[in-house]
């Protein structure tokens, strides 16, 4: 079937009305890898940039099981029902792995879904982290110039995705587990670094007083890892009955408040262009290597004598840069 060619003005324009699906083809134009759409992508980014900018850029991770969705769906419900518009983004490079994204699935955030104040969008399936991280960088342009105000970015608590959501959003929520009194579920070092705020979830019935007693000790544990005056507040909440929720939020609007006032909020915003500028230099640059004719050819056999000891994999090294260089 012929499809209309895209008219980045007029995708432009429908964002700005606030028509849902010339967003929903915006979003699928800037996760498009091909060269063509690219370059389209970056015009229209170039139209909407102006517009964005807006909104309250948070974070939200935990492994998997934590309750990330069914948070995403009690929070993002009260804020519509209070008069925010809130989109809802996801980075999950292992979507494209298993072939169904583990956030893809829009049944998780059933209410959400089809709250006209909110737009759920799964995670891009382009494969790489640092292409499914572009892709949602860029998402969140398009959804901040069509008005949403609130913008959720889901990430699961595996691999590298959590550094790259902390680098994209203004507060990095942390969703953690108790498990038998003391214990912390699954919580890497990496990630008690990056998070400003910590919400011990699951806090209802039975599990209330495990986790109450698990925030006590993470916090303790927060402050020796950060310094008692930049540890992040740790809280306890419910997404099931939605226990706690209001103080997370408060949280996480204070957070940003105290950014705003003493103008780091800027700053960080600014620092994360630069950072994202380096991500993509070297995302491209290892695309290109890995494409590189003069690598892939002599590649398998510098492999080859690595593995049978031939070659130290520092001259290994050596020589398939030299060949990228020289290509
Ligand atoms: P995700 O994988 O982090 O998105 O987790 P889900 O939101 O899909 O929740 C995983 C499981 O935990 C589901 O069976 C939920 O019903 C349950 N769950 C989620 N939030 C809560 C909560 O606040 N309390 C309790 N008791 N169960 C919850």
């Amino acid at each position: 079937m012929a499809r209309k060619p895209i008219d980045v003005k007029e995708y432009a324009k429908g964002v700005l009305d606030g028509s849902r699906t010339t967003l929903a083809r915006a979003i699928t134009l800037v996760e498009s890898t091909k060269p063509a759409h690219r370059e389209l992508a970056q015009q229209l980014l170039v139209e909407l940039l102006p517009h964005a900018g807006g909104a309250h850029r948070v974070g939200i991770t935990g492994v998997p099981g934590a309750g990330k969705s069914t948070f995403i769906e009690a929070l993002g419900t009260t804020l519509t029902g209070a008069g925010h518009r809130v989109a809802v983004l996801a980075v999950d490079p292992s979507s494209s792995r298993t072939g169904g994204s583990i956030l893809g699935d829009k049944t998780r955030m059933a209410q959400l879904a089809v709250d006209d104040n909110a737009f759920v969008r799964p995670s891009p399936t382009s494969g790489t982290l640092g292409g499914v991280a572009r892709a949602t960088r860029e998402s969140i342009v398009l959804v901040e110039a069509a008005g949403y105000d609130v913008v959720l970015v889901e990430t699961v608590g595996v691999g590298q995705s959590e550094i790259a959501v902390a680098n994209m959003v203004d507060c990095f929520l942390l969703l953690a587990l108790a498990r038998t009194g003391d214990q912390l579920q699954g919580i890497k070092k990496g990630v008690l670094e990056l998070a400003d705020v910590v919400a011990v979830n699951k806090a209802d019935g039975p599990h209330e007083q495990d986790a109450r007693k698990a925030a006590r000790e993470l916090t303790g544990a927060m402050r020796l890892l950060r310094g008692a005056g930049a540890a992040p507040k740790v809280l306890t909440c419910s997404g099931l009955t939605g226990a706690g929720l209001d103080v997370v939020w408060d949280t996480v609007r204070e957070h940003r408040s105290e950014l705003e006032s003493s103008g780091e909020l800027a700053r960080r915003r600014r620092q994360q262009q630069v950072d994202w500028t380096w991500s993509m230099v070297h995302d491209q640059l290892l695309a290109s290597l890995h494409g590189s004719e003069a690598v892939r050819s002599i590649a398998p056999e510098l492999e080859r004598q690595v593995r049978d000891g031939e070659l130290t994999a520092t001259l290994a090294a050596e020589r398939i840069l030299r060949a990228f260089r020289d290509s």
